[in-house]
Formats: C-alpha cells, structure tokens, sequence
C-alpha cells in the first residue's frame, strides 16, 4: 500500500475491491457488522449509540469509470419522543447507493471540464483510493436520511399537559378544572405571602414561587 494512504484498511468502515478487479461487471456481495461510530444519526434527537451494532449489506459493482455500491445498514436507533420526552428506540434501516470513482478516471482522454448533466448537482464525487474507499460519508448520510426528524413514541402520542406536564397517555383522563386552578392559584398567592413574611431577611420574593408537579 502508498505511503500516502489516507484510508486505513483496518477501518471497519474502510472497504478493499481489489478482490472485485476492475472488470465492468463483477460484482461481489458482503456483509459486515462495525461498531456504530460517533454520531451516527441526527444529533440531539436520535441516533445510533456509539459502539452499537450496525449490520452492513453491500453489493459492490465494477463499472467504467468505478465501483458502484449499493447497500443496506440496520441498527437500532435511540433518542426521545418529541411529544412526551420518553425515550425510545426504533429499528432502523437505511439504503444507500454511492459511486467511487477512479481517480484515474479522468485522465484517458477524456475532457476534465466537460459540462455533464449529473455533475451540476453538488454532490462530491468520491474516489477510490489504491482501491479503498470509505463509506462513513455514505453511511451518514444514509442513516440521517432514514430517521425521523421528529421521532415519536407512537403515532398518536398525546405528549404532556399543557398545565403540569403530566404523560398524557399514561393517564387519558387526566385533565385540570378551570376552578381548581383559580383556586389553587389563589392558594399559591396565600402561601407565597405568607413565606414572604417569614423570609422577609432572606429576600425571597413573592410570587415566583411557581409549583411544579412531575
Ligand atoms: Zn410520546
Ligand atoms: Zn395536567
């Protein structure tokens, strides 16, 4: 291998296709599981867990120009119902289809700026390199693409009350009498005032004591 090699073989992530050869149309199948890299998913609200299983299914293809990967990753995705804030997780698989060039490519006769079509998107072209490539980029993109934005624990999760945070549906019938409030609002402005006496030298101020129930 160069010196230069940026990829590392030992890479889980890192694939070999000399084995494949450079003849347009061989194909070689393999399946790989890889412990889950560092954010694998959509930070902040679901993901797979670093050091997680990811099973990869790949069918490498030698074309012209490159190698032609399509593939399949399936792991288990964690993160948080948006509505109620419970934690969930959910089976997650992502297609993927990605072409890594030669890098040679270019350089049989072929014009380097020639306007094509497919390359006005800004899609990065990838390369190949002595024969490697690395598909993270790929994998990432992927698992993104096939999570939820805005996960849910179940479809129709009624989230949390408006008035106390409560888990709606671990109580349907759960709901709060306008009088109750008021009264217990009132109840809440009694005691306030009441600290307010005692706490006089504390400094405490009345009115911000706001009650929270879990
Ligand atoms: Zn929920
Ligand atoms: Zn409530």
């Amino acid at each position: 291998m160069a010196l230069n090699a940026r990829l590392d073989h030992r890479n889980p992530l890192v694939f070999d296709t000399h084995e494949l050869g450079r003849r347009p149309g061989a194909l070689q199948r393999l399946t790989r599981t890889i412990d889950a890299p560092t954010d694998l998913g959509i930070q902040g609200v679901i993901g797979v867990p670093e050091g997680a299983p990811v099973e990869l299914d790949l069918r490498l293809e030698s074309v012209m120009e490159g190698v032609l990967v399509t593939g399949t990753a399936r792991a288990s995705a964690k993160g948080e119902c948006v509505r109620c804030l419970e934690p969930l997780e959910q089976v997650l698989e992502a297609d993927f289809q990605e072409m890594f060039s030669y890098p040679d490519a270019d350089d049989r006769g072929r014009p380097k700026a020639e306007p094509v079509d497919d390359a006005e998107d800004d899609e990065e072209t990838l390369f190949l390199e002595d024969g490697l490539f690395d598909l993270e980029p790929v994998l990432r993109d992927a698992v993104v693409l096939a999570l939820p934005m805005q996960p849910v624990c179940q479809d129709d999760c009624p989230g949390l009350c408006s008035e106390c945070g409560a888990r709606l549906a671990d109580d349907p019938d759960h709901h709060h009498d306008a009088v109750d409030i008021r009264w217990a609002a009132l109840q809440g402005l009694a005691g306030s005032l009441e600290d307010g006496e005692k706490d006089e030298l504390s400094g405490a101020e009345p009115g911000v004591d706001e009650k929270q129930e879990k």
